[in-house]
């Protein structure tokens, strides 16, 4: 039986595995090893994951967090190089776009095992994204680029992708929607912890560090949400950087219903209850989307365009907590055109299935 190594370490990444980690074990030719790289770790960013996705524990842990991109970087690459070499693997499977993402290939690609990379082909065109640097290089070092949309396949192939590389198999994401969101039911968990049953609501969530490392654009954020809270109860599941910042930067946060980072499960509940979902997080807006809910964007741009165009979507630069506040009362209560743009939920079995093929497994 041939391997495959995933290398998986923040929040996004557990989710998405989730479900091309059950696939890999159906698939009955192709053994998984999961390599956490501890870029998320507590807890509730990690393991509760793990727990809820039925997820099995990764074979290896390696306890990398913090620092600078550089640094944290450096240190998942020297660390995964050895496991690669020990466990001889046929493919190294990533996802997304963190530094977890792009130390996997690297280190897979020096030692001229192929990578797959999961959501290649994602584009913001905005390079002062670490995440968009990461996407780029882990997509330029990749055998297999797994397109989650039509305009991912469309930018790899202006940028020369070698057109057989690319597989378009739509979007894990929606798997997991489709597959775990309906075990979430609508009703109970965090909703009755925060006495939000049958109450209309706003979800919020803010974590890219363009918005989270700016007092200005954080506080116009803030400033928004604050106003709107007047009218509706907003909650807002906070990252544990996002947390820190804040109360780094002084920002008050009265008239907010806070928590802190809630499971999948829960979040699930959230957003179908959610008449509103405001979030700079990429997997919050395609699944505000899945649940039929309105969003804003709280970005200058998006990588995921065709909600935008399908009127899903509407991006709110947070500059002016006026211009935020105008663009959240004016998506409340619209729909977009019924597109669906991802796939059939079936991502996870067409990666799998790929790759058994071409590893002829
Ligand atoms: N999520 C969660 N609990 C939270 C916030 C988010 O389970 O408190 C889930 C969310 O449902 C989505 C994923 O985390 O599936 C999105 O991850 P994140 O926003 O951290 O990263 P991004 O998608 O922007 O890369």
């Amino acid at each position: 039986m041939r391997t495959v190594l995933t290398v998986v370490g923040a929040r996004p990444q557990f989710i998405k595995a989730s479900v091309v980690s059950h696939a890999l074990a159906d698939s009955g030719v192709l053994r998984e090893v999961l390599v956490h790289t501890g870029q998320h770790f507590d807890d509730d960013m990690s393991e509760v994951f793990f727990a809820e996705l039925g997820m099995a524990p990764p074979s290896h842990r390696l306890g990398i967090h913090g620092g600078g991109h550089g640094a944290m970087t450096g240190r998942m690459l020297a660390a995964i190089e050895p496991v690669v070499l020990q466990a001889k693997p046929a493919a190294v499977l990533v996802y997304g776009d963190t530094n977890s993402t792009l130390a996997g290939a690297l280190a897979a690609v020096k030692l001229h095992v192929p990578v797959a990379h999961v959501e290649a082909g994602l584009r913001s065109f905005n390079l002062l994204m670490p995440e968009e640097v990461n996407r780029i290089l882990t997509d330029r070092i990749s055998r297999w680029l797994f397109t989650p949309t039509e305009a991912a396949r469309r930018h790899l192939l202006r940028e020369g992708a070698d057109p057989s590389s690319i597989v378009a198999v739509g979007d894990v994401m929606f798997d997991v929607a489709l597959h775990q969101g309906a075990r979430a039911g609508r009703e109970g968990g965090v909703l009755d912890v925060l006495g939000l049953a049958g109450q209309a609501f706003v979800l919020a969530t803010v974590h890219r560090a363009e918005n989270t490392d700016d007092p200005a654009r954080l506080a116009a954020i803030v400033a928004a949400l604050r106003r709107l809270a007047t009218r509706l109860p907003v909650v807002w599941p906070l990252h544990p950087r996002t947390r820190a910042l804040l109360d780094a930067h002084g920002i008050a946060l009265q008239g907010l219903m806070l928590s802190g980072p809630v499971g999948y499960l829960d979040m699930v509940r959230l957003e179908r209850n959610a008449v509103l979902i405001a979030t700079d997080s990429g997997g919050v807006q395609k699944e505000a989307f899945f649940h039929g809910v309105p969003c804003v964007t709280l970005r200058d741009e998006t990588e995921w365009e065709e909600l935008v165009a399908a009127g899903w979507n509407r991006l709110a630069p947070p500059h002016d907590a006026e211009a935020v506040h105008a663009t959240l009362l004016a998506a409340l209560g619209t729909r977009g055109a019924p597109v669906q743009p991802y796939g059939k939920g079936d991502a996870a079995r067409r990666i799998v299935e790929r790759l058994a093929r071409d590893l002829d497994a």
